[in-house]
C-alpha cells in the first residue's frame, strides 16, 4: 500500500480525549494492531502510536496520542494537543458520567487546538448494549449542536473501529490534503 520509495506525503496527528476507563487505549490497539487486551493495564510510558494508510492516493501517516492516565480534569497539558488535526472524544455508552463530561473536554479541546480540528464523538462499547446509559439521539443531538461527526464503537468486537478513524481521517484530508 505504501509507496514503492516509501515517500509520506502527509503526517496528521490525532489525540484521543476523554475520561478514563471508556476504552481509548483499547480503540487504539484495536485500530493501529488489530488488537485487543483483554486485561489491559492503565496506560504507561506510551505516548502514540502510528499507522500508515492510503487516502485518494496519498500516503498518510497517522500519529495517534493517547492520554497517559492524564484524564484528570485539566491535567492533559496543550503539548498534547499541540499540532493536532483531528480529536476522538470519547465516552462510554453504559456510563452517562463520561458521556456528561464531554462538554468539559470538548472545551478544553477547543481552548488548546486548532480552531480547524476535526472532531469525531465516539460513544465506546456498543457491545454492551443492554447495558446503554446514552440514547443515541442524545449523543447526534449533542454532536449535531456541537457541529461534530459522530459514531458508536466497540473495541472489544472491532465495529466501526476503522470506520470511525478512516471517517475522521477522510475529513482531515478534506480540509489540509
Ligand atoms: P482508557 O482508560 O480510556 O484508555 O480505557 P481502556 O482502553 O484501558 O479500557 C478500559 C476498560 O474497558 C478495559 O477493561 C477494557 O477491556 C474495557 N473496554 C475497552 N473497550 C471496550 C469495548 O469496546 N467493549 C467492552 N465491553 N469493553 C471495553
Ligand atoms: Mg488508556
Amino acid at each position: 500500500n505504501i509507496n514503492a520509495d516509501g515517500k509520506i506525503d502527509y503526517v496528521f496527528k490525532i489525540v484521543l480525549i476523554g475520561d478514563s476507563a471508556v476504552g481509548k487505549s483499547q480503540l487504539l490497539a484495536r485500530f493501529s494492531k488489530n488488537k485487543f487486551d483483554v486485561d489491559s493495564k492503565a496506560t504507561i510510558g506510551v505516548e502514540f502510536q502510528t499507522k500508515t494508510l492510503v487516502i485518494d492516493q496519498k500516503t498518510v501517516k497517522v500519529q495517534i496520542w493517547d492520554t497517559a492516565g492524564q484524564e484528570r480534569y485539566r491535567a492533559v497539558t496543550s503539548a498534547y494537543y499541540r499540532g493536532a488535526v483531528g480529536a476522538m472524544l470519547v465516552y462510554d455508552m453504559t456510563k452517562r458520567q463520561s458521556f456528561e463530561h464531554m462538554t468539559r473536554w470538548l472545551e478544553e479541546l477547543r481552548g488548546h487546538a486548532d480552531k480547524n480540528i476535526v472532531i469525531m464523538l465516539i460513544g465506546n462499547k456498543c457491545d454492551l448494549g443492554n447495558l446503554r446509559a446514552v440514547p443515541v439521539e442524545d449523543a447526534q443531538e449533542f454532536a449535531e449542536r456541537e457541529n461534530l461527526c459522530f459514531m458508536e464503537t466497540s473495541a472489544l468486537e472491532c465495529t466501526n473501529v476503522e470506520n470511525a478513524f478512516l471517517t475522521a481521517l477522510t475529513e482531515i484530508y478534506k480540509i489540509i490534503g
